[in-house]
């Protein structure tokens, strides 16, 4: 796991960044999607992944796809943002991705493991950190058995790795419990929401009020 140093320049920019972690099975990709969905303003960032392509992933919209070597000329050249092994592959957040549109004053969603979450909270202190969790470990098993996509050995391993993962929502800023999805939507967008009404935010945004009330 390595990060660019340059990186803690970030800390300026003006679009919020919001990270997004949960264990395999919480409904994080669900929650980001209809998140998106409702919010114009939020873009996602497309990771780079040494992992194939799944069903009918499309390279350069789910991920991007790419070998080993190409991901390690990156890592080498100081490209990612951050990057992590997870699952036995590789992935990373290249800092193209995400830089030119914080600094263009948009906002940015992250949905990686905690791994890159953290790495990216140590660089950017503003980043806003959210850990979705199940609401019981009975739930998460059903959830990854209903999805039928692994066998009940891999299962096996996801709970294993659930357990590591779920102790690290510690770290973060903010905790969703996916119980019902729709309110964990709305803790999603509250939260976004919350982000954009602080000071600096509102500053940036509503530069008119503030220049009336001649508040710096
Ligand atoms: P999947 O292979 O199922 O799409 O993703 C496996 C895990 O890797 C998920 O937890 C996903 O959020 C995480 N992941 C996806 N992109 C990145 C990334 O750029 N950096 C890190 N650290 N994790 C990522």
């Amino acid at each position: 796991m390595s990060t660019s140093p340059l990186l803690s320049e970030a800390m300026d920019y003006p679009g919020n960044l919001y990270v997004i972690a949960a264990p395999s099975g919480a409904g994080k990709s669900s929650l980001v999607k209809a998140l998106l969905e409702l919010d114009a303003r939020l873009m996602v960032s497309i990771s780079h992944t040494t992992r194939p392509p799944r069903g009918q992933e499309q390279n350069g919209r789910e991920y991007w796809f790419i070998s080993p070597a190409e991901f390690q000329a990156m890592v080498d050249r100081g490209d990612f943002f951050e990057w992590a092994e997870v699952h036995g592959n590789r992935y990373g957040t290249s800092r193209g991705a995400i830089e030119k549109r914080l600094k263009a004053g948009e906002d940015v969603v992250l949905e990686i493991d905690y791994q890159g979450a953290l790495q990216i909270k140590q660089l950017f202190r503003l980043a806003v950190l959210i850990f979705i969790l199940p609401p019981s470990w009975e739930e998460l098993r059903q959830r990854l058995c209903r999805r039928g996509e692994d066998a009940p050995e891999v299962i096996e391993q996801r709970m294993v790795n659930a357990r590591h993962e779920v102790d690290q929502a510690r770290h973060f800023d903010y905790i969703v419990v996916n119980a019902l999805f729709e309110t964990a939507l709305f803790d999603l967008k509250t939260i976004v929401h919350a982000q954009r009404l602080k000071y600096a935010s509102q500053r940036r945004s509503r530069p008119a009020v503030f220049d009336a009330l001649q508040l710096s």
